[in-house]
């Protein structure tokens, strides 16, 4: 009998390191979080749609002309892209009535959109019987955020919320979308990753963003590369020379570096070392910081109070102006770097941060019934 609703959750991320690298076809490493955003999708009559989230006051109804890329529906546009996409894609799809509901904090660099996509597609699939699978459901979900949304966004997020699996990061290619899980035990080794949401918001983040992404392009096309990520560090001296101005040698230098930073992460991982990846983190950050240039001064301040208080790296994670941090420290460590950074905030005059300990989680999941 064919199902008339289904509910299924995808979560959030934190991208332990690997940043701004998945548009330039690189190397990341990110890992679910606890906190995910759960979608019930059911079939009614009609074409239309009506779309709830517990987390906005507006009830959002659309008549199926209305789902179209370009159509500003604001944060209704995320689920609206995933019929769009499916529609396009040749399968007819009839009224629906998707309700979601998610943890996953907002625009804090934790993947709250590519969690409301993701669980959304996977209950519309579901629902309908379409029968995709994962490599179709990526590439579905991306669509929505770049082709229907018009976020110019790498793709990173969308793999990490559909394959992460508990107790590992997620080591991604973004040039071939292959993936390997890597086994990530902090707290065997007695430490914890404190994830600290600085509630910072840039308001001009995408236009930063889209340029950044420009930049990236055009030292590759410069360079006579279909990507940077075809750069390694044994050419990047020489490329950096054939660069014209600093901003594009700022941009190479960092996406190389990062891609570097993520390969050597990996790899201490696969030791069985997590307490050693520390000063990647913080190398990272500093990239972020001093050539691609995408922090703000919460992030920055986070950073540093955290290393202060003993962590053995921090870095900012996510698209960067604004959003959180992570740092990585010895577990019983935490109580005091939370109060420390709640002390530097109130000192700056930052908003109040939220933090809390994560851990690697497991990835989009059927919510059964009951
Ligand atoms: P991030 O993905 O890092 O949280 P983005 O700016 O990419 O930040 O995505 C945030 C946007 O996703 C929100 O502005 C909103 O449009 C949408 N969104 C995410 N979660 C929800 C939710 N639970 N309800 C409604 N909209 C949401
Ligand atoms: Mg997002």
């Amino acid at each position: 009998m064919p199902r008339t609703s289904a509910t299924w959750a995808a979560p959030g991320r934190v991208n332990l390191i690997g940043e701004h690298t998945d548009y330039n076809l690189g190397f990341a490493l990110p890992f679910a979080i606890e906190q995910s955003c759960t979608a019930t999708v059911t079939v009614v009559d009609g074409t239309g749609l009506v779309i709830r989230s517990a987390q906005r006051e507006d009830t959002v109804t659309l008549a199926e002309d209305d789902v179209r890329p370009g159509a500003d529906l604001d944060w209704a546009g995320y689920v609206a892209g995933v019929v769009w996409a499916v529609r396009r894609d040749g399968a007819r799809v009839p009224g629906l009535d998707i309700h979601v509901d998610s943890t996953v904090p907002v625009g804090a660099g934790l993947s709250s959109s590519a969690a409301l996509a993701c669980s959304v597609a996977l209950a519309v699939q579901d629902v309908l019987g379409l029968g995709l699978d994962r490599d179709a459901l990526l590439a579905l979900t991306r669509s929505v955020e770049n082709d229907f949304v018009g976020a110019p966004t790498g793709g990173l997020d969308q793999l990490a919320a559909l394959r992460c699996v508990p107790g590992h990061a997620l080591f991604c290619d973004l040039r071939s979308l292959q993936t390997r899980q890597v086994e990530l035990d902090v707290t065997g080794h007695r430490l914890a990753i404190l994830v600290i949401d600085t509630r910072a918001h840039h308001a001009h983040a995408s236009g930063e963003y889209r340029e950044r992404r420009d930049g990236c392009e055009r030292a590759a096309a410069l360079l006579g590369l279909t990507s940077l990520r075809e750069l390694d560090m044994a050419g990047l001296a020489s490329a950096l020379e054939r660069l014209p101005g600093d901003e594009l040698r700022r941009y190479t230098r960092h996406v190389v570096t990062e891609n570097e930073r993520v390969l050597r992460t990996v790899e201490l991982l696969d030791a069985g070392e997590p307490e050693s990846i520390g000063p990647l983190l913080t190398a990272s950050h500093a990239s972020l910081r001093d050539d691609y240039r995408i922090t703000v001064p919460e992030l920055d301040v986070a950073v540093e109070v955290a290393l202060r208080t003993g962590a053995l790296g921090a870095r900012m994670t996510g698209g960067g102006f604004g959003g959180s941090v992570i740092a990585l420290l010895p577990a019983e460590l935490v109580p005091a770097c939370e109060r420390a950074v709640a002390e530097a905030f109130a000192a700056h005059g930052f908003l109040e941060p939220r933090t809390f300990v994560t851990a690697a989680a497991g990835g989009a999941r059927e919510v059964v019934p009951g």
